[in-house]
């Protein structure tokens, strides 16, 4: 009888191994030299395996064997880093409207068109309407729609305080009270959206910035904590950063361009409350007409970044696209390396927003961690525009995007 019962284990066993063997995703790069992390050395003509979705292994051609029968693709000449993070982007821009029954086609050649072509693994939505994005994410995860993974922040706006860049016909979610935020950021997190974004200062153009009252922040930001979600924010002032701090609120969405620079108080506050910020530098370059202005505002900006970084603050690659068309990040790595080096940046990319999130198998090329990965057409710490050049994205072990 107990000789039966192993049997019969033993059975079970050999026909799950089958079954996953049958199952396994598996796919291998070779030749390509690989940053497993911005501050890690150089693996030169090294081999990756990914099997299920995950580094199943990497080192030098010598020391990994590679199995037959698999999908190879050769990327000598080619350099592989973990696959980058936006963490301000939009899925607002008219494709994406009933996105839960656009043709596939469409939604995939936006998506590479914004993203996927860019190298992006993850992104996060900083506000869209979740009657489209919602069953976007659902397509892109079911494999229908090669596409990054989404977090989604939902958010919420100041009493009387529609910002003037946003149609007056597009309804925009206002709160007046505490309560009212909290109930707010309690019906998002319940829909299925990942964290909260707040505007602590809404621009009306040529009227007075109108900012949210910092208790009304605080309910929001309090409600989104209690469940470990994170909230950002879109400032536009001084008053709106230092709502940002009095409220708790955990990443700055912009730099404040109509701030000259951040006070020594508002450093020590970020450093003290662990605050990132996602600079957002290109924005300012299609928003303001007048080159004269914009270069203000971007050197404006800028120093921010500066200011922000050497105070030690985690920085995030953001672009807010969507909102802007500039998908292509090369000005954006530009702007960033004025004053950040070639790792910094590949960090505010990778390892920066996968250890701020939690996403602790992300951000990294290392046994263990998410096949993630961008495969591209040049050293990104010999010239920083090579952050631009993408060959390959890679998420979970599926290729993405493949340059033609
Ligand atoms: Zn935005």
């Amino acid at each position: 009888m107990i000789r039966n019962l192993l049997r019969a284990a033993f059975f079970l066993f050999v026909i799950s191994e089958t079954w996953a063997t049958a199952d396994a995703q598996t796919l291998v790069l070779t030749g390509g030299t690989v940053y497993a992390s911005p501050e890690a050395a150089p693996l030169a003509d090294a081999v990756i395996i990914a099997t299920n979705g995950v580094i199943t292994a990497i080192g030098s051609r010598s020391e990994v064997q590679i199995p037959a029968d698999i999908r190879v693709i050769d990327c000598t000449g080619k350099t592989i880093v973990a696959g980058f993070w936006n963490s301000h982007v939009h899925f607002t821009e008219p494709v994406w409207r009933n996105a839960g029954a656009a043709p596939a086609v469409t939604l995939e050649a936006h998506m590479q068109e914004m993203l996927t072509r860019w190298g992006f693994t993850s992104v996060w939505d900083l506000g869209s309407d979740p009657d489209d994005s919602l069953p976007l994410r659902r397509r892109v995860n079911s494999g229908e729609v090669p596409g990054p993974n989404i977090f989604f922040a939902g958010n919420m706006f100041p009493k009387g305080g529609h910002p003037v860049y946003i149609p007056r016909e597009v309804p925009l979610p206002e709160v007046a009270t505490p309560e009212e935020a909290a109930k707010l950021s309690r019906d998002y997190l319940a829909m299925g959206l990942d964290g909260i974004k707040l505007f602590t200062g809404a621009f009306m153009g040529d009227r007075p910035v109108v900012n949210m009252e910092p208790a009304v922040a605080r309910a929001a930001v309090d409600v989104a904590h209690g469940q470990g979600k994170p909230v950002f924010a879109h400032p536009q002032n001084k008053t709106g950063v230092d709502t940002v701090i009095e409220a708790g609120v955990d990443v700055l969405a912009h730099t404040a361009s109509s701030q000259s620079g951040y006070t020594p108080e508002q450093l020590a506050r970020f450093k003290s409350q662990g605050i990132a910020l996602i600079p957002t530098l290109s924005l300012f370059t299609t928003v303001v007409l007048d080159p004269a202005v914009t270069e203000r505002v971007v050197a404006a900006a800028v120093g921010q970044l500066k200011q922000f970084s050497d105070n030690g603050g985690v920085v995030l690659f953001g672009t807010d696209i969507g909102f802007i068309k500039l998908y292509d990040t090369s000005r954006e790595v530009e702007l960033m390396h004025r004053v950040l080096g070639e790792r910094q940046v590949l960090a505010s990319l990778t390892t920066n927003p996968a250890t701020y999130f939690k996403a602790t198998n992300k951000g990294r090329v290392e046994k263990g961690f998410d096949a993630d990965l961008a495969v591209l057409d040049g050293d990104p710490l010999a010239d920083v525009r090579n952050l631009a050049k993408v060959t390959y994205t890679i998420r979970a072990g599926q290729v993405i995007y493949q340059k033609p």
